[in-house]
């Protein structure tokens, strides 16, 4: 296929090589230039602007840091819509708020494009490894066509609605993850302080109720789960900055919905205290060594 790609930062990059990889010809743009330098290095071909490099392309993938980004360069002058050849499959992989997606895709069908938006889950890991998990809304007939593109940069992909659906998915998952993330690192700052041994607080949680991801896969203190960033003074993995984004985008679509989300709220507050500490560019597990040195004084 002939794809466009906007977008070739650390998630987009590997994953427009992926495309290349899979035999895709892809002409990508990105505003710096040391990405396409990247994208022409892994096979494919830089192009001038964002309409230069959709010219003659059957799908369009963007991977932009948020909403504005995204409306910017579906709907600015030339942008997207006016410049992508009718009949174009748009997939936006970005992670935005749910009404920004479902606007940009009511304004494309307008113009008739299939549009879907494809938030990821997996990370820059999963980027260069052609295992994310997408999660796709849009009409069936556009994911259908979509399919054989995602497969090429992920593992799991899965058709959670119409427009705007696959944005609610990944913003109610890291939900979860925020809050659990958080609940685990007070459990073990509880545990050192009641002089219970970490290794065992995991072995017993692990097989017990209070079992979760944050906890047997990406525990937040080191030890327990070697893998884990916490055992690499927390080196990313998921960025503090980037789980922030994503509990703003849930509390921002609680509120436009009225849906009741108090801990998200508190987990939203407390990654803004951990950014405030200068500490956004960490994995988002290092909030656990956060709350142990006392450094929330919500804790209390
Ligand atoms: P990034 O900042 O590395 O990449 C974004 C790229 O978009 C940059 O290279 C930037 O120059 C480019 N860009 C911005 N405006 C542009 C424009 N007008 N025209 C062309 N290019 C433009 O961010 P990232 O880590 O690749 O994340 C991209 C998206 O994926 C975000 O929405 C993020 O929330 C989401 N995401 C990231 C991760 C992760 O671990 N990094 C995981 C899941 C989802």
């Amino acid at each position: 296929m002939r794809i466009g790609f906007i977008g070739l930062g650390n998630m987009g990059g590997p994953m427009a090589g992926n495309l290349v990889k899979a035999g895709h010809a892809v002409r990508g743009f990105d505003l710096v230039p040391a990405s396409l330098d990247r994208l022409a290095a892994a096979g494919g071909t830089r192009a001038a602007d964002a309409a230069a490099a959709v010219a003659g392309a059957e799908a369009v993938v963007t991977m932009l840091p948020a909403g504005a980004e995204v409306r910017h360069v579906y709907e600015g002058e030339g942008g997207l819509l006016a410049a992508a050849p009718r009949g174009a499959l748009l997939i936006d992989c970005s992670t935005i708020d749910v009404a920004t997606a479902r606007s940009v895709a009511l304004l494309a069908a307008g113009r008739g494009f299939d549009m879907l938006d494809a938030p990821v889950s997996g990370g820059t890991a999963g980027a260069a490894a052609a295992s994310l998990t997408f999660m796709v809304g849009g009409s069936d007939a556009a994911f259908a066509r979509a399919e054989p593109v995602l497969q090429s940069m992920g593992k799991t992909i899965i058709h959670a609605g119409p427009s705007g659906n696959g944005q609610a998915a990944k913003i109610c998952n890291n939900l979860i993850l925020g809050i659990s993330m958080i609940a685990v690192s007070e459990a073990f700052a509880l545990a050192d302080r009641l002089g219970l041994d970490r290794q065992k607080l995991f072995e017993v949680s692990a097989k017990s109720s209070g079992q979760c991801w944050s906890l047997t896969s990406y525990c937040p203190v080191p030890g327990p789960v070697p893998a884990a960033p916490s055992n690499r003074d927390y080196a990313p993995g998921f960025t503090a900055a980037m789980m922030l984004k994503d509990l703003k985008l849930a509390q921002a679509a609680a509120q436009a919905t009225d849906s009741p989300s108090p801990l998200g709220a508190g987990a939203a507050a407390l990654y803004q205290m951990l950014a405030n500490s200068g500490l956004s560019a960490k994995d988002f597990s290092v909030i656990a060594r956060f709350l142990a040195n006392g450094a929330a004084s919500t804790s209390h």
